[in-house]
C-alpha cells in the first residue's frame, strides 16, 4: 500500500520506450525523479505511444523497450511503494482525452511547437509528415492533464510542451466546466537542471551518436569506453598542460567524482602532473561506483522479469483509476456522460 499522498504536489513525467537508458538519461531526469518520489505524489510513465510517432514502421521492439526502461528505472532506485510507474498504452483513457483535445486545438498551436520543425528536419530516413507526429505534443498534454499534475519536471527544450498543455487546459476550461468548476488545473514547469554530460566523442550523449555509456555497461566496457574518450585537444603530449573545464572527461568528474578527486584532476591536468590515462581511470572508478549498485538492483528483475511486469500492471491499474475519474468529469463537463438521462433533461441542456 502506498502511504497517503493527498497533501503532496502531484508530479507527472514520462520517458519514451527507447530501450536501455544511458548516463545522460540518468543525469538529466532519472536521478531527479528518484529524489522527487519522497517529496511528491509522482506518476512516471513509459511513453510507448510516443515512441510510435517516430518508430511506427517497426513496432517489434516497442514492448521490450518499455520493459528495459522500467528495469533501468528500478535499477536507479524508483520504488513502486513510493511512486506510480505505468505504461502509457495500458491506460487507454490517454487516447480518449487526446482525441477530445484534438477537437478544440487549433492546428497552428501544434505547427508552432519548436520541436515539430526541428525534428522533421533532423530525423532523416523516416516520414514524419504524419498526423501522429504533429499531434504528439497534444498527446503529451493529455498525459499530463489526465492526472491533474501540479508540476511537470522537464528540461529547457520541453518547456514549450508544458506551455501548450497550459493553453489546452485554459481552452478546455473555457468551453466546458464541471458543476461550475474548471476541470483542469494549469500545471507548472519544474525546470530540471541539466548538467553538461558529454558522450565519449565530446558531443551531447545520445544513442543516435553512438557515444553513450549505458547504465547496464559492465565495468570492463565502462573502462574501455573511457579509454577512447576524447580529451582536451591541447594535451597532445603527456607534458602539455590541459584544462578540465574544456575536457569531456573533466565534465564527467564534475558530475560523478568527489571533491577530492576533482581537486587532484584540476591541479594535475593544469600542471601536466597527471596523464589522461590516469585521469580517465579515476573517472571510470567514479562511474563504476555509481553503476555497480544499479546493476545489482537490476539483476533481481532481470532474473525474474515477471516481478517487473507485475510492478507495471499494478502501476497501470493505479493510473487507470485516476484516469477514469478524470474522464468521468470530462464527459460530464462535455455533456456526454455515460449515464442515462431522460429526454427532458437532455433537451433542456441542448
Ligand atoms: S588530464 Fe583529465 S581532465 Fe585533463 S585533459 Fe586529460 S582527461 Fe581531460
Amino acid at each position: 500500500m502506498m502511504p497517503s499522498v493527498s497533501h503532496r504536489k502531484r508530479v507527472l513525467s514520462g520517458m519514451r520506450s527507447t530501450g536501455k537508458l544511458h548516463l545522460g538519461n540518468f543525469v538529466g531526469a532519472l536521478d531527479n525523479w528518484v529524489r522527487m518520489q519522497d517529496q511528491c505524489d509522482c506518476f512516471f510513465f513509459i511513453a510507448d505511444w510516443h515512441a510510435l510517432t517516430t518508430d511506427y514502421a517497426d513496432t517489434s521492439q516497442v514492448k521490450q523497450n518499455s520493459v528495459e526502461v522500467l528495469l533501468d528505472w528500478l535499477a536507479a532506485g524508483l520504488d513502486p511503494e513510493r511512486c506510480t510507474m505505468f505504461v502509457q498504452s495500458h491506460v487507454p483513457q490517454h487516447a480518449e482525452l487526446h482525441l477530445l483535445f484534438s477537437m478544440i486545438t487549433p492546428l497552428g498551436w501544434l505547427e508552432r511547437v519548436p520541436t515539430y520543425k526541428e525534428q522533421q528536419e533532423n530525423i532523416t530516413g523516416k516520414d514524419l509528415s504524419t498526423y501522429g507526429f504533429l499531434g504528439y505534443p497534444l498527446l503529451m498534454s493529455a498525459d499530463i492533464l489526465m492526472y491533474k499534475g501540479d508540476l511537470v519536471p522537464v528540461g529547457e527544450d520541453q518547456v514549450p510542451h508544458v506551455e501548450l498543455t497550459r493553453e489546452i487546459a485554459r481552452r478546455f476550461n473555457m468551453f466546458y466546466n464541471f458543476h461550475g468548476q474548471p476541470v483542469f488545473p494549469e500545471p507548472q514547469v519544474l525546470l530540471t537542471p541539466e548538467p553538461k554530460l558529454p558522450g565519449t566523442d565530446g558531443r551531447k550523449m545520445s544513442k543516435s551518436y553512438g557515444n553513450t555509456i549505458m547504465l547496464t555497461d559492465p565495468e570492463p566496457v565502462v573502462r574501455q569506453k573511457l579509454k577512447t574518450m576524447v580529451t582536451d585537444p591541447a594535451r597532445v603530449r603527456r607534458t602539455d598542460p590541459g584544462n578540465p573545464d574544456v575536457c569531456p572527461v573533466g565534465d564527467l568528474h564534475k558530475i560523478f567524482s568527489d571533491r577530492e578527486t576533482n581537486a587532484k584532476v584540476d591541479v594535475g591536468c593544469r600542471s601536466a602532473g597527471i596523464g589522461c590515462i590516469e585521469c580517465k581511470s579515476w573517472a571510470a572508478d567514479s562511474l563504476v561506483q555509481i553503476l555497480n549498485p544499479m546493476q545489482q538492483r537490476r539483476k533481481k528483475y532481470e532474473d525474474n522479469p515477471r516481478l517487473a511486469w507485475d510492478i507495471l500492471e499494478q502501476g497501470s491499474e493505479r493510473a487507470r483509476k485516476v484516469a477514469s475519474s478524470t474522464m468521468n468529469e470530462v464527459r460530464e463537463a462535455m455533456k456526454m456522460s455515460l449515464e442515462y438521462e431522460g429526454p427532458s433533461r437532455a433537451q433542456g441542456q441542448g
